[in-house]
């Protein structure tokens, strides 16, 4: 059987811009900054004292793409969770600390990939930030000045007057200068705002300023629907410009759906290899089948593929032949019926009621002979 080249790039074949050159931490086992892909992180919503709900939360982030999860560390309960959560999760494990110095030590000791540190809740460390230094050294953990516009310093709230761009990046240089001291520079950086147009601003002039990587987030970004447009356009701004190293999408919603939002972010920019693409038109006065309808059972019909496979499901002729040609497998709809493409091919003509089934059916063959070929990666449905 000849093989189907699908012809969809492994990677951007045109980045939007040069990434902004950083330096390279270890998180674990993820290697961010320094030109190393932009990974993806959440953080898990269980308490981390309850050690088998924290791991199996884990273990679903990690199934659905999380590289680097996030825990929260409050009490004592949880730091001893620790050394078991680090040592028995698939990803890289970062524990969050706020007030409390002594349980940064606990997650250095534990194992963790890293640990965050919030310089607005953190006053009591910078006494401490010699002591810490020297542990992070030793253990080979990096460490996240996390700076939130919500628990800024009261230093630079009362210079500022509110969270500005400028106060954000003066409180992470500030407390990245006393690990400096230290000559700990094993760093990254977040500033983070609830405001897409501060956030971008404060990381434009963060990237300007250092050459820390940069771990993006907008912080409380909202219910699914909201932090999903507000978090795509700031990492999106960010991003096409270089900046940028590792994400977070914070949703008030449970954390998977931040890793497949960010996953999906990193794909449509082109900074993530593409799996299965739907190019679906939006229908219109033209349409002569029911596109909504065909491109809902494509999709849940091709869920879960993992080749790099574009499919393209088209209402009517004005764009259709066009597009499906484009697509790895597509389907141009007219009169009742669908003209089936495959690799810019028409290999059959269907009736509207055989289009889902014929579809799924080329998609698994491709399937079949690319998994054959040794291809990996992601692929694209389109229907239109
Ligand atoms: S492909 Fe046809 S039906 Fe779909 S939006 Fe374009 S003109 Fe309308």
């Amino acid at each position: 059987m000849t093989a189907v080249s699908l012809g969809v790039p492994q990677v951007p074949a045109r980045p939007l811009a040069a990434r902004r050159p950083s330096r390279q931490i270890q998180v674990g086992s993820v290697a961010v900054g320094g030109g190393a892909p932009v990974s993806v992180q959440s953080m898990t919503t269980t308490r981390t004292s309850d050690v088998g709900a924290t791991l199996q939360q884990i273990a679903e982030l990690t199934a659905s793409g999380c590289e680097i999860v996030r825990v929260a560390c409050p009490t004592q309960d949880d730091a001893d969770a620790l050394p078991v959560i680090a040592k028995k999760s698939q990803i890289p494990v970062i524990a969050d600390i706020h007030f409390q110095p002594k349980y940064v030590f606990a997650a250095i000791e534990a194992g963790c990939a890293a640990v965050r540190v919030n310089p607005g809740n953190i006053k009591k460390f910078d006494d401490q930030v010699k002591e810490i230094a020297a542990a992070a050294r030793d253990h080979g953990t990096p460490v996240r000045i996390g700076v939130n516009a919500g628990s800024l310093d009261r230093r630079l709230l009362r210079k500022y007057g509110k969270a500005t761009p400028e106060a954000l990046v003066e409180s992470a240089l500030w407390e990245a200068s006393l690990f400096e001291e230290h000559g700990f520079r094993d760093l990254k950086i977040s500033v983070k705002h609830n405001d897409p147009v501060v956030m971008i601003e404060a990381y434009r002039q963060l990237a300007e300023r250092c050459d820390y990587p940069l771990h993006l987030g907008v912080t409380e970004a909202g219910p699914a629907f909201q932090g999903t447009v507000k978090s795509a356009v700031a990492f999106g701004a960010l991003l096409s410009q270089g900046i940028g190293d590792t994400i977070r999408v914070s949703l008030s919603a449970p954390p998977v759906e931040e890793v497949k939002v960010g996953i999906q972010i990193l794909r449509s920019l082109g900074l993530k290899e593409r799996r299965l693409e739907i190019v679906s038109c939006p229908s219109c006065g033209r349409a002569q089948v029911d596109v909504y309808r065909l491109a809902e059972e494509v999709t849940a019909g091709l869920d879960g593929m993992e080749v790099p496979l574009r499919v393209a499901v088209m209402g009517c002729v004005v764009n259709g032949p066009g597009e499906a040609r484009e697509a790895d497998l597509g389907v141009a709809s007219g009169n009742g019926k669908g003209q089936i493409f495959v690799k810019g091919e028409v290999v059959r003509t269907v009736p509207e009621s055989k289009i889902v089934e014929t579809l799924i059916e080329e998609a698994m063959k491709i399937a079949e002979q690319m998994e054959k070929d040794g291809a990996s990666g992601e692929s694209a449905v389109t229907v239109s």
